[in-house]
């Protein structure tokens, strides 16, 4: 699994883009590819790495909601919608390039737990 990125100290976070193949550092907030947006599908909740699914995650749209940027992603595996907080380091012109395309907005609402954290309620 080390490649090119056997460099770095490989903490449990750490993880090869499934998509893009880039060695993506993990910050313990997110875990999806700052490059091109893609992940895995390896939470219930966000954050507990309890799902076992382990689908990749495609980024389907984006939307600007309460000051940052949301990245929409959709499982190939198991069509789950995931709603993911972008975080400052991601590429913003993929985010752009995601605005405006058809999400399935009313899928995604019967889905809470996919929520980011300080949405919810
Ligand atoms: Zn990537
Ligand atoms: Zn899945």
């Amino acid at each position: 699994m080390a490649i090119e990125g056997s460099r770095f100290t490989r903490r449990k976070e750490d993880f090869e883009c499934a998509n893009c193949r880039r060695d993506i550092k993990g910050n313990g907030y997110t875990n999806h590819c700052p490059h091109c947006l893609w992940s895995r599908h390896v939470d219930i909740s966000p954050g507990d790495r309890q799902s076992s699914c382990r689908g990749l995650m495609e980024p389907i749209g984006s939307v600007y909601e309460g000051g940052g940027y949301i990245i929409v992603q959709r499982c190939q595996s198991c069509d789950h919608l995931w709603r993911n907080k972008a975080s400052r380091r991601d590429s913003t012109e993929a985010i752009l390039a995601l605005m405006g395309k058809p999400v399935p907005w009313n899928k995604l609402c019967a889905s809470p737990i996919h929520l980011p954290p300080r949405a919810r309620n």
